[in-house]
């Protein structure tokens, strides 16, 4: 079946799809020189109708790739091929995701070996730049790091594609960081399967910390929580009320708080945020039983306080493991999505069955007029939908 195709690769050379014919090709270019290979010898300015405009040029192709050549590709950390994968899983096509599901359960027993990190702020809080920052810090360090993100806007806008490749451009020429975009999934739901299943495709290529950012606003938080081991919420310093802009409920979804920003004039204002913070945890529930949700600050600018943020990830790690609260949340989360999952398949089994949809308008019309009541009218579409 092959694989869903992408605009990244040059295609082979081919003399059928707007390449100079054989006879121009010089002797030296190689049989398989790619469309791009150093250049072809053009006889003479042609007429314009003899060249390809990019509307007219053919889509490139690329040769499919068999399960095997995935397994193969992740096992030895070949990011293109990675990336081929992703694209595979985030496909909508039925064969796509027959396909990518069987390439899941034969990379299953390598996943689960990363440290699953989560980041959520309000927009401006300076996410991507604090993810920029660790990053780098980690890729420093030997890590690999692969950074993902979570917008389920983003087949809205279509903007983040772009957003995320000039934001973290930095951290994108580490040669251990692997960057990806959010998934376009329709829903929420989508975004957050795909993203799931991508977590699982990193770790499998050795991505040994896996930071998955939330982007926008929205309800992506309590979405990536449920896929992350730790999370951090960023926030900064604000006038007046410090907790003002930060709902109490995302507060309590946090493992670690970070106030960002802490440079400059703004330092003194972040340090004060930073305790009034602190006072509020301790209000709290904490969102890890047997830890305590600490308040940092720190600079995705200067640096300062990037590394203590990463210690204290550590230090949640290593609690977390000690008291066995992390293969509990695992566990819980792997529960969790499979039930998810099945939700999600029989919610698009009832709105594709061919009865469901023949009679859907009109008993949603009989809703709307009173004529019938909701659950009845649900009772009926049931029915229909079980005969
Ligand atoms: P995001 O929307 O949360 O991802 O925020 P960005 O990372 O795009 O940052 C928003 C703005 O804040 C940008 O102009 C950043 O340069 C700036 N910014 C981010 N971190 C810091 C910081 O630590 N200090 C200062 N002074 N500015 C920062």
């Amino acid at each position: 079946m092959p694989a869903p195709s992408d605009d990244t690769e040059p295609r082979p050379y081919d003399p059928a799809h707007n390449q100079p014919p054989e006879a121009e090709r010089p002797d030296w270019v190689p049989e398989d020189a790619s469309a791009s290979f150093a250049t072809w010898v053009i006889g003479g300015v042609r007429q314009s109708g003899d060249f390809a405009t990019p509307s007219q040029a053919a889509p490139p192709r690329r040769r499919p790739l068999s399960i095997d050549d995935y397994v193969a590709g992740i096992e030895k950390r070949d990011t293109t091929i990675l990336a081929r994968a992703i694209t595979l899983i985030e496909s909508s096509a039925a064969a796509h995701q027959a396909e990518a599901q069987q390439l899941l359960a034969r990379l299953l027993p390598r996943t689960g070996n990363s440290m699953r990190v989560g980041i959520t702020g309000i927009p401006g809080a300076g996410k991507s730049t604090l993810i920029e920052a660790l990053g780098t810090h980690l890729c420093e360090r030997g890590h690999r790091v692969a950074v993902l993100a979570v917008d389920p806007s983003s087949s809205i806008h279509g903007g983040s594609i772009l957003g995320d490749k000039v934001r973290m451009e930095k951290l994108s020429r580490q040669p251990g960081a692997f960057i990806r975009p959010s998934p376009s999934g329709g829903s929420l739901g989508g975004v957050a399967r795909k993203s799931r299943e991508t977590i699982l495709l990193c770790e499998a290529a050795g991505y040994d910390i896996i930071i998955v950012e939330t982007v926008g606003v929205g309800q992506s938080e309590v979405t990536v929580r449920s896929m992350v081991d730790c999370f951090l919420l960023l926030s900064i310093a604000g006038a007046g009320d410090e907790v003002q802009g930060i709902k109490k409920g995302i507060m309590e979804l946090a493992d670690i708080m970070v106030v960002n920003k802490a440079d400059g004039d703004n330092k003194m204002r972040a340090m004060a945020a930073r305790a009034e913070l602190e006072r509020v945890l301790g209000y709290l529930h904490p969102a890890t039983e047997g830890w305590t949700t600490p308040a940092l600050t720190a600079s995705a600018i200067t640096g300062e306080g990037i590394a203590n943020v990463w210690e204290t990830v550590l230090d949640f790690f290593k609690t977390c493991r000690q008291t066995g609260i992390l293969d509990e949340r695992r566990r819980e989360q792997t529960i969790a999505w499979m039930h998810s999952l099945i939700r999600e398949s029989l919610q698009n089994d009832f709105y594709q069955n061919p009865a469901v949809r023949a009679r859907l308008a009109g008993v949603e019309q009989a809703v709307a007029n009173g004529q019938q009541p909701s659950l009845a009218a649900a009772r009926e579409l049931l029915a229909l939908w079980k005969r």
